[in-house]
């Protein structure tokens, strides 16, 4: 077991109570590590140093070119440690193993892009109408707090990371508590890439403790999170008294949408992708699936027999299709919405806990059919594979299921019509919509949802300006006295 430390102003430091708290496998429910347990004094001792870092030092005066290239030598590194943070990744929170190698992919091509993208952050000239200059400057916004969950761990902290090093903000990154190792692993190679101390911190604790000090403290400038509705919504209470800027990514319960002029055999797949990856444990997951009446009866029938031969099992075995779900808690939240779905509609496949493995959070792909969307199973986020498949007669209806949920992440539309394909497109209410698709996301198209799934976006362009203040610069031209008085 290893015991790891903080990562804060360039040093491995422990907490000033020198507590610490378990890393577990999800796999074998056994600890494999643990992490400082920070509190308010340590989330201090992190911002501060990132405060400092911001204000003076090596950090302001490192140029744009450079900032890049940072990035790039941190993506280098990641491509070359890539077969030893995704077996990491999948130890610690339980995804199998060819998934985390995607993960860790997209992390090195997220800290590419963002690296090109340091030097292309570009002002604006503005025509008013008098003898001056005026200037609209591009600068970073301060000291950026993120905080995140442990779905993603490290794709999460990259999403966070490189765009804030891109602007030349600094950082205070706390990961969540049951997946913080590998940010701390990638942050052994911070000060090679060129990070001066402080700019980058990252800080193990709980969401209460270390999460929340995070959020109210008055020297942080924006405050970037990824997680449940329920944090979220406090999150924005708490960053009011000291008026933060905030960007939420609360999750959703995203519709995909089968109408039945749709190819069947890609539709099936789609349909169990979109929900069964990642343990279903994905924000965008596709947990309502709403199917058309003339392909219902099929639909259900092929989707679970489809389902049957998705292997479970360790996650390190390259054959393994779905791990476990990542805690004990995450585990007993979704047997309760497993056995709550008995109740609110029909059980096609799944619904308990598998014979083997015998140990680790392993639940069942499960899904429900003839569900209502006024269910529970079709209205809370489950985050686990557990899907509520709905009928639907007609385009109308269709959309008005769709869009009849607090959320607004994601959507899914799969038909052969484009007419209709494009109609439903502009009908979602949903900030990210897939067609004859589900779930490929790029750091290149901007990511992030409508209503109560959140606000701001992450990713390309967008993702950048998250962090961005603009000054406005008007520069005078006239050498007469203005006159006045
Ligand atoms: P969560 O409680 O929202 O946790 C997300 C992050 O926020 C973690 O780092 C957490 O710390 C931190 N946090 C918790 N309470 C906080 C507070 N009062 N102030 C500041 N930070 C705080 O999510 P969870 O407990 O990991 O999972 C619960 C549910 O959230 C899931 O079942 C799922 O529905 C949803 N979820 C959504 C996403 C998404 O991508 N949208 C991701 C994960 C989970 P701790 O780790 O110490 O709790
Ligand atoms: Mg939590």
């Amino acid at each position: 077991m290893k015991r790891y430390k903080m990562f804060v102003n360039g040093e491995w430091v422990e907490g000033h109570r020198k507590g610490y708290f378990p890393v577990y496998d999800p796999s074998n429910e056994e600890i494999i590590a643990e992490v400082p347990d920070a509190d308010e004094q340590d989330v201090d001792r992190a911002v501060k140093a990132a405060r400092a870092a911001f204000d003076s030092g090596a950090w302001p005066a490192t140029t744009a070119q450079e900032r890049g290239r940072i990035l790039f030598r941190l993506a280098e590194r990641v491509r070359k440690e890539s077969a030893k943070l995704a077996e990491l990744e999948s130890r610690n929170c339980g995804k199998p193993i060819v998934e985390s190698e995607y993960d860790v992919a997209d992390v090195a091509t997220c800290f590419e892009y963002y690296g090109g993208l340091a030097t292309k952050v570009l002002g604006h000239v503005n025509p008013v109408p008098d003898n001056a200059l005026s200037l609209a400057l591009r600068e970073p916004i301060g000291v950026a707090g993120q905080i995140i969950p442990w779905n993603y761990p490290l794709l999460m902290a990259a999403w966070k990371l490189a765009p804030a090093i891109a602007a030349g903000c600094t950082c205070v990154l706390k990961p969540a508590e049951q997946t913080p190792l590998t940010a701390l692993e990638m942050a052994a190679w911070f000060a090679d890439a060129g990070l001066p101390p402080g700019v980058v911190n990252i800080i193990t604790g709980f969401g209460e403790t270390a999460g929340a000090p995070l959020v109210r403290h008055s020297d942080v400038n924006k405050i970037a999170f990824t997680g449940s509705a329920s944090v979220g919504k406090q999150i924005v209470k708490m960053a009011a008294d000291t008026v933060k800027r905030v960007t939420l990514e609360l999750g959703g319960k995203s519709p995909n949408i089968f109408f039945a002029d749709a190819d069947f055999e890609a539709a099936i797949d789609g349909a169990l992708f979109g929900v069964f990856i990642n343990q279903g444990e994905v924000c965008s997951a596709g947990s309502r699936i709403l199917v058309e009446k003339l392909i219902y009866p099929k639909f259900v029938e092929a989707a679970t027999e489809k389902a049957k031969r998705i292997r479970l099992g360790p996650p390190l075995e390259r054959g393994t299709k779905m791990g476990p779900l990542v805690s004990k808690e995450q585990y007993e939240r979704v047997r309760m919405y497993q056995e709550l779905g008995k109740t609110e509609g029909k059980v096609a496949i799944g619904g308990g806990r598998p014979a083997s493995p015998a140990k680790g959070y392993y639940v069942e792909p499960t899904i429900f059919y003839d569900v209502k969307n006024s269910a529970r199973i079709a209205q809370e986020e489950i985050f686990g594979p557990v899907a509520a498949v709905i009928p639907f007669s007609d385009e109308t209806e269709a959309i008005r299921i769709a869009n009849d949920t607090p959320y607004g992440l994601a959507a899914a539309v799969w038909s052969r019509d484009i007419y209709k394909v494009f109609r439903v497109v502009k009908a979602l209410r949903a900030g990210i919509v897939w067609v004859n698709h589900m779930q490929p996301t790029y750091v290149e198209a901007p990511w992030g949802g409508y209503k109560q799934s959140g606000f701001g976006r992450e990713l390309g362009p967008w993702g950048i300006e998250e962090y961005l203040e603009t000054k406005q610069v008007h520069i005078n031209l006239n050498e007469q006295p203005i006159g006045w008085y």
